[in-house]
């Protein structure tokens, strides 16, 4: 953008949202060009500048949202929406300059509905903050991701997130009732007020995941839960992952425990033995069942009884407290992956016919790659499938930065091939963003163009987020 226009339409800007939320300065730039994606750190890391927004912009409202979408719509200058930036899948980073939409101050409650069991919020609302204040009103969000504290409401609706507690209370579009998009003409859609109809296809399910692509999401209103009477945690140990898969697939046809988390051999070595102590070989797994007392004592015997009838060993309740105390020490110092590691997760989900090819397609497939290890997980079930949560981690990755980039994309389009080609998706919680965007039309084929659709219609210049989502 040329000096004079870019001073043209910064005052436009400033008319819209006051001049005190409009930045060019280097650091607000700067702090808006890396996320948790590891291309992004590697880059800053090694002395290589991202691309940054040219203008940071922050707005106070819906309103103020789709005057300055008309603005960028008119001028055709790309707009990048940006919530925690907590984000792992380069989703939210200004890879073509333009405009670089901050959320965070669009951050109030707009309506608690106790008889209803909803609370409606601004995008921006940080989710920790939003829980919080359910919390005094003696509620829960019952989404509880690991970045709950650095990410916002619109960032988890934006790539559809999910929380500890899934199994029992669902992912965030189980969650939401309803939500607003802004869209390029500047018009506010809305889906319907609720989620379950017969009024054609559900446009929430169409807004929530599309990654800014498609507009701003400005405001949501999602359900909130009663806190539940008791929380019990069981930690058990398998022998193997198949055995565990196979417990978690029948306890799912019972009922619905809150957490089952299933942690491979290796990972039982390293992470589960350094953070809880447990110091036994086989496969780790963690179960929570809460609610009403005296079902959920019923719950806890039938999953000892299932347990012991399929070859696990009940390790008590210990485990499982420590891990519901240590849930986030996973992603702290010294526990948390980081550079100089590099290091990738390529979750997935799949029905339970396929999800065992997957988890040895991928462990043979990223073990292929020299100096490589592979550890994963099952967190998030269903009465279909599970997904699996599966790192690959490289302690000494190439220094020369172009040579680590080039490493980390074949790893990556080996181990999604190998899902693809075995019944999985591209992703089944972090989002698709910078990172994946290449293989969703290997994912879609000919499909892909009911997305592509959506788009043209939405946003005709192309100024949504662009090159994210495949889109
Ligand atoms: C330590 C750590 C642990 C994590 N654990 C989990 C986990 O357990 N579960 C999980 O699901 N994720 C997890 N993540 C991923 C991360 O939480 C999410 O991708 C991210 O937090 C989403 O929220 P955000 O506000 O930070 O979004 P950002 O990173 O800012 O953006 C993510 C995407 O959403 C878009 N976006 C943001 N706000 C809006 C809006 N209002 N309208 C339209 N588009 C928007 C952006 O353009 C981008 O495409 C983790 C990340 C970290 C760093």
């Amino acid at each position: 953008m040329n000096d004079f226009m870019s001073h043209m339409i910064r005052s436009e800007l400033e008319d819209v949202v006051g001049r005190e939320h409009v930045s060019v300065s280097e650091s607000d730039r700067l702090t808006h060009s890396v996320d948790y994606f590891w291309l992004s750190r590697l880059w800053e890391d090694r002395s290589r500048t991202m691309p940054l927004a040219d203008i940071v912009v922050y707005p106070g409202s819906a309103d103020e949202v789709s005057r300055i979408l008309v603005i960028a719509n008119y001028y055709k200058i790309p707009v990048f929406p940006w919530g925690g930036g907590a984000g792992s899948q380069g989703g939210a980073l200004p890879v073509k300059g333009g405009i670089l939409l901050d959320m965070k101050r669009m951050d109030r409650v707009i309506r608690f509905d106790e008889r209803s069991m909803c609370v409606t919020a601004e995008a921006g609302i940080n989710y920790m903050q939003l829980e919080w204040y359910v919390n005094e009103k003696g509620y829960s969000l019952m989404h509880y991701p690991s970045s709950l504290t650095c990410s916002t409401l619109g960032g988890f609706l934006a790539h559809n997130g999910i929380g500890v507690l899934s199994t029992k209370y669902g992912k965030i579009d189980d969650q939401c009732l309803n939500l607003e998009m802004a869209v390029p003409s500047g018009r506010i859609l809305r889906s319907a007020p609720v989620p379950k109809h017969s009024s054609g296809p559900g446009i929430l399910h169409m807004f929530i995941g599309s990654e800014g692509t498609l507009g701003v999401i400005t405001q949501a209103t999602m359900k909130i839960f009663k806190r539940p009477e008791t929380r019990r945690f069981r930690a058990f140990l398998f022998p193997d992952v198949p055995a565990g898969l196979a417990f978690g697939r029948d306890l799912l046809q019972e009922f619905r425990p809150s957490i089952m988390r299933l942690y491979n051999e290796e990972e039982t070595r390293s992470i589960i033995k350094s953070i809880l102590g447990v110091e036994k070989d086989g496969a780790f797994m963690n179960i929570a069942v809460e609610g009403n007392a005296e079902i959920v004592e019923i719950e806890e015997k039938i999953a000892l009884r299932m347990c012991a009838e399929r070859g696990g060993m009940d390790l008590g309740s210990d485990y499982g407290e420590k891990w519901w105390d240590s849930r986030v020490t996973f992603f702290y110092p010294d526990h948390a992956l980081d550079l100089p590691k590099m290091f990738g997760t390529l979750d997935t989900v799949a029905t339970y016919s396929n999800i065992e090819k997957i988890y040895w397609a991928l462990k043979e497939t990223i073990e292929s790659f020299s100096g490589v290890r592979f550890i994963a997980h099952f967190s998030h079930w269903y009465e279909w499938g599970v997904m699996i949560y599966d790192r690959f981690i490289i302690e000494d990755p190439p220094q020369d930065p172009e040579e680590a980039m080039r490493l980390h994309n074949e790893i990556w389009n080996a181990g999604i091939r190998a899902v693809l080609e075995n019944g999985g998706v591209v992703n089944d919680h972090h989002g698709v963003g910078l990172k994946l965007g290449r293989l969703m039309k290997e994912q879609y084929g000919e499909s892909m163009i009911a997305l592509e659709a959506l788009k043209k219609e939405l946003d005709p210049n192309g100024i949504m987020n662009p090159f994210k989502l495949g889109l």
